[in-house]
């Protein structure tokens, strides 16, 4: 049997699990009420802070995840959760899911550390990435983590070097990622000529493979993705069976979902193709590695207007972070990102905030190259020096892959805790 455990999520309507979690608990976590939106509260932190506010500072929505971990156990409640920590390390956003119930998919040493932190067993993580350094495969050795990954011969060799109670899923390529921002297929996935093989060098060297895993793309890839993937993965089980290795028991089906009405689709392709598929397989474990889904519209980033240029109709401003921040996913995550505005700057007799003209306008991030550029000819009304920009969905692939370019420190390093009501709170905000 896997060592694979979750503890059974359910449907959680009150907050103490959450304000109780490691990551959260000991922090000021604001409540808000069903009038108050996310901005609104973002606008109050910014009045009534005594002192200059630090600029740029994030909003994490506790609710969001609640509600999502509860979309998630009604939608596919036989597909156990591993959040993929790579795409938002937040403390507090792991202790939250912690509490709620996920595992986690780590890829690193300092990932596994960090969830192993918050006094998470290690049973709950898998270590899914399939090229691992030898020394953090000793350090999951070391600390129980129990479950990897791997695509090749030569991974095969350093588990059994170093990690040979190890239980190996094998990571295929799916056939299909279209649509999807962030392919992986290009660097991760054994083809399906390349299984037996694969299968057989790590049967052969005492290794326990006991499932397959894949992911369809990250980021709007295609639902239907993830019934042929699943049908793949299927036929990797009756290769190991017919190579007469033992019977297989997990399949991992990755991450790639995102938390709108698509994730209403992705769940009936994957429900039809399990009971399709894995009709026979009674003690079959399904889990899924879902980064985006949880940590996107988590987060709320809100940054100042530090500088302003004009050249006739347009008009051109600087904020305080950039593509070499938090907004480093309009690169890296292909992100088109969306703002609304907070006057603070803006003399009020100039400001009629719901029918101001707009202006296509330029924001550029703080740093010294011109790729450093977050929006162009993007419609705003005309803003001065001390307003704000705020920039909902920003959870997703942005403060884990910042820099300190130029001297900005990465990203928004103040964050704030709340949670909204428990109305349900529209997607995209505002
Ligand atoms: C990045 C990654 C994920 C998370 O992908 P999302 O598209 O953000 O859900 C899951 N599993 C693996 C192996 C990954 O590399």
């Amino acid at each position: 049997m896997p060592t694979l455990v979750a503890e059974e999520p359910q449907i959680i309507t009150n907050l103490k699990p959450i304000l109780g979690a490691s990551g959260v608990k000991g922090k000021k976590v604001t409540t808000l009420s069903s009038q108050v939106t996310i901005s609104d509260f973002i606008q109050t932190i910014i009045k009534d802070s005594p002192t200059e506010i630090d600029s740029p500072f994030s909003v994490i929505d506790l609710r969001v995840l609640i509600n999502l971990m509860n979309k998630w156990t009604t939608n596919l409640p036989t597909v156990k959760p591993f959040y993929a920590v790579k795409c938002n390390p937040n403390i507090s956003i792991i202790g939250a899911l912690a509490a709620l119930g996920t595992n986690f998919d780590c890829a690193s040493r300092a990932e596994i550390e960090s969830v192993l932190s918050l006094g998470v067993s290690p049973d709950r993580i898998i270590y899914a990435n399939p090229c691992k350094p030898e020394s953090h495969i000793k350090y999951a050795a070391s600390v129980g983590v129990n479950v990897t990954t791997f695509d090749s011969v030569g991974e095969v060799e350093k588990i059994k070097k170093w990690h040979p109670e190890c239980e190996m899923i094998l990571r295929i390529k799916p056939e299909e990622e279209s649509g999807a921002r962030s392919s992986l297929g290009l660097k991760y996935g054994a083809l399906l000529n390349e299984v037996p093989e694969l299968l057989k060098a790590a049967h052969m060297a005492g290794l326990k493979v006991t499932g397959v895993s894949f992911h369809i793309g990250s980021g709007g890839a295609d639902s239907q993705a993830y019934h042929g993937a699943i049908l793949l993965a299927k036929n990797v089980f009756e290769t190991a069976s017919r190579l007469g290795m033992p019977k297989m028991k997990v399949l991992d089906i990755g991450g790639g979902f995102t938390s709108g009405s698509k994730f209403d689709e992705a769940s009936l392709h994957i429900n039809d193709a399990i009971k399709s598929y894995f009709r026979n397989d009674e003690d079959l474990v399904v889990i899924g590695e879902p980064g985006r889904y949880f940590a996107e519209t988590t987060c709320t980033l809100a940054t100042k207007i530090i500088g302003k240029r004009v050249r006739g109709e347009l008009k051109e401003y600087w904020i305080d972070d950039g593509i070499y921040g938090t907004l480093n996913n309009i690169v890296f995550d292909y992100a088109i990102v969306k703002c609304t505005t907070l006057r603070f700057g803006s003399k009020p007799e100039n400001v009629t905030y719901k029918d101001s003209k707009t202006y296509p306008s330029t924001v550029f991030g703080p740093t010294c190259d011109s790729v450093d550029t977050v929006l162009k000819e993007y419609p705003l009304p005309e803003l001065e020096v001390d307003d704000w920009l705020v920039f909902p969905n920003m959870g997703a692939y942005t403060t884990s892959s910042g820099t300190n370019f130029n001297g900005y420190s990465s990203s928004a390093k103040h964050i704030y805790l709340a949670c909204s009501s428990s109305v349900v709170r529209e997607q995209i905000m505002f």
